[in-house]
């Protein structure tokens, strides 16, 4: 008798081991293979899972092992994949299964669809072969600017040499024409019909450009798409399509990063530093950082590309460990915008009351910016006022008792959103949590009529602009208004279009988009972003400032000047202002980083957060301080590894659940990465996946956090 084949299967679940299985050849149909994915029993039900190992014994009983059920009619994950994955699962402190799972489109882990699967995939490739390919965006080689030309030759400089690990940061100004560049260097590589690439952008809704964008480059490739935006259905193609080498380009948000692409040979990261990169829930990776393993692992170059880079790429480009190539100048000669600091503080900035009329409120915007508004209208150019929260009030008060309207299961208030953002009917809605509740008409302490809003959100800004102005057309650009009747991508188009004078809105109005005709950008609540428990808030409120400035004055022509940005703030002297009204960014990063360096927070040392969830608050502080006790009494809190004390977070409360973390921080990367190894077996042994036994506390171990 032939010697049986015993398979490892990982499932997505908390547990550390694998799970052997028996392999029937003549039922399958083919010899197992590492990395295939397949649909086994477990317990009661069927679990789908991925093939690791494959043998002939077992360390349990031949005879008892359970049959895989199928294979999944795909190739198996690559072993450059898998080895990232090991790596994620490693790093990140979590099961192998339950990081590779995960990745794995809705599609290709239902097997009883997988029979269907040939006839969706034919369907899908009918109605790709009819689509009119129209791009717009392509700059060839010889459009390029100087300054362009120069960055794609020091790009293109080594592309002879194969299997070589290069990481790139491409630094270059909002409008200097990165893209164009980092296209015209995949076109090399993509010249190979065999070759793939993959390009990971922050957002959603900057995927549409770009596919454009790409798409008018490389008419002739496939591109798979995959972003959470995108369908489920679509989105299995799109992976399929990358597994099996069909597409060449894979364009995607975070989860892109995890993709199988068996013959990936370049990568970009297109704006590195943004947050969006960090992914926030079950495997808490970062998809830049993997990237950058990735393309170390498999020897091939990664491009990071950004106009404010993080300060670790940055570092990593100034010390020579990454190559640094720079775009200093705008691509179509428009001027940088101009940026005007408005001291809040000072009452000649201010309306007062003689400036008001019959109106008794006073305006939500600054005399100063009130102007500019009124002057940058009458010039015939758009104007972007931003806030960064939407709804129409934070929060609802009563003017008698002071009652504030608390979410009944965060500790975060609910926001008043007026009627058409949420539902037909005004609302109170938790941004935390979800819960929706109606407005109501009286004080539930007091019972008093008069409950009054307080503080501003796009909703009230977007009356009071309308107000202000009655002759513009106002447009308010959110998550709200975008997932209501238009999409975001339409409500883009109404501005391209110039059929708004004022767009209000949300940082998302910001992020990447190219507006012909906006002479004005304000930033109204800058300073509620400066001031903040986490250490990053002002290297983030500087991006984002530099990319909203970067919507000014975006395609003037050559010699024209930039437009105007104005910031409202109360502390004009803070750096982040300072070196923004410098467009020196170099000088910015500097700044912080010597200031890193000096407290040795990242990433000048690691990090690493414990999380603890419970009832109660109590409950979770306690768990985190008696984690922190053993590892004292283990002697594994010295010198080099500090433990903090356990602090609730944030928001501590959320949904019911009462919330604390525990940091730890080492400039020793490998100390730190032992001792969670230690912290996660620890907990592990007193608890069921990741809930203690005993006290009941959900706990989670997050590898260099972003939100502390
Ligand atoms: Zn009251
Ligand atoms: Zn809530």
């Amino acid at each position: 008798m032939a010697a049986p084949i015993v398979v490892q299967v990982v499932l997505d679940k908390p547990l550390v081991q694998g799970f052997d299985y028996l392999w029937d050849a003549e039922i399958l149909g083919k010899l197992p293979e590492v990395g295939h994915i397949v649909e086994v029993p477990f317990g009661r039900i069927m679990a789908i899972g991925v093939v690791i190992k494959v043998s002939t014994h077992s360390e349990y009983e031949i005879n008892k092992l359970k049959l895989i059920k199928r294979v999944a009619p795909l190739p198996p994950l690559d072993p450059a994949l898998l080895r990232l994955m090991n790596f994620a699962s490693q790093y990140y402190i979590h099961s192998l299964g339950e990081t590779i799972l995960p990745t794995i489109p809705q599609m290709w882990r239902k097997a009883d669809d997988w029979e269907k699967i040939p006839k969706k995939l034919a369907a899908a490739e009918k109605k790709q072969n009819k689509k009119v390919i129209i791009g717009d965006g392509y700059i060839g080689e010889d459009q390029l600017n100087p300054e362009q030309k120069k960055a794609l030759k020091i790009l293109m400089r080594d592309s002879s040499t194969e299997n070589a690990f290069r990481a790139i940061l491409l630094q270059g100004q909002t409008g200097s024409g990165k893209t164009a560049v980092f296209l015209n260097w995949l076109s090399t590589t993509l010249q190979d019909p065999s070759a793939q690439v993959l390009i990971l952008v922050p957002e959603i809704n900057l995927t549409p450009q770009l596919e454009r964008r790409v798409k008018a480059y490389f008419p002739e490739k496939t591109m798979a798409v995959l972003h959470s935006g995108v369908s489920e259905n679509k989105r299995g193609i799109a992976w399929y399509e990358a597994i099996t080498g069909k597409a060449q380009i894979i364009l995607g948000t975070r989860l892109a990063a995890l993709t199988p692409i068996p013959n990936l040979r370049a990568v970009v990261v297109d704006e590195e530093h943004d947050s969006s990169y960090k992914q926030q829930e079950g495997t808490r990776y970062s998809a830049r950082d993997l990237a950058i393993w990735r393309a170390h692992d498999q020897l091939i170059p990664i491009l990071l590309s950004s106009a404010t880079p993080s300060l670790e790429t940055w570092m990593a480009a100034k010390s020579g460990r990454y190559e640094y190539v720079r775009l200093d100048q705008r691509a179509q000669g428009a001027g940088l915008p101009k940026v005007n600091l408005i001291n809040t503080r000072d009452p000649q900035t201010q309306f007062s009351p003689g400036d008001m009329g019959a109106s008794k409120q006073k305006p939500l915007v600054s005399k100063t910016l009130a102007n500019a508004v009124t002057k940058n209208l009458a010039a015939k150019k758009q104007c972007l006022i931003l806030i960064n929260r939407r709804g129409y009030a934070p929060v609802l008060s009563c003017s008698a008792c002071n009652w504030l309207s608390k979410c009944t299961q965060c500790s975060a208030y609910m926001v008043l959103h007026k009627a058409g953002a949420l539902g037909k009917r005004s609302v109170l809605s938790c941004h935390h949590c979800g819960l929706v509740k109606s407005i109501p008409s009286h004080c539930p302490e007091c019972g008093n009529a008069d409950l009054k809003t307080l503080g501003h959100g796009t909703q009230k800004l977007e009356d009071a602009i309308e107000e202000m102005w009655p002759d513009a057309r106002v447009l308010r650009v959110d998550t709200d208004s975008s997932r209501k009747s238009k999409g975001a991508e339409e409500l883009f188009q109404e501005i391209h279009d110039g059929n708004v004078d004022i767009v209000v809105g949300t940082q998302m109005i910001a992020k990447g988009h190219d507006y012909q005709n906006i002479g004005l950008v304000a930033v109204l609540d800058a300073d509620s972003r400066l001031y903040s428990a986490d250490f990053r808030a002002a290297e983030r409120l500087f991006a984002q400032l530099v990319q909203v400035a970067g919507r000014a004055g975006r395609a003037g022509t050559s010699g024209q000047e930039g437009g105007d940005i104005y910031i409202e703030t109360q502390y004009p002297e803070a750096a982040v202002f300072q070196y923004l009204l410098r467009h020196d960014v170099d000088g910015f990063l500097a700044y912080t980083a010597s200031e890193r360096d000096e407290a040795k927070l990242p990433p000048f040392s690691y990090q690493a957060l414990v999380h603890a969830e419970a009832k109660s608050l109590d409950k979770a502080i306690q768990f985190l301080s008696e984690l922190k006790t053993r590892l004292k009494n283990q002697g594994l809190i010295n010198k080099e590894l500090k433990v903090y004390d356990p602090v609730p977070k944030a928001v501590m409360r959320v949904a019911g659940s009462e919330r604390a973390q525990l940091v730890i921080e080492s400039a020793n990367r490998k100390l730190l990465q032992e001792a969670l190894e230690i912290i996660d077996q620890q907990l592990r042994q007193s608890s069921q996946g990741r809930i203690s036994k005993t006290s009941r506390i959900r706990w989670l171990i997050e590898r260099d956090p972003i939100n502390i």
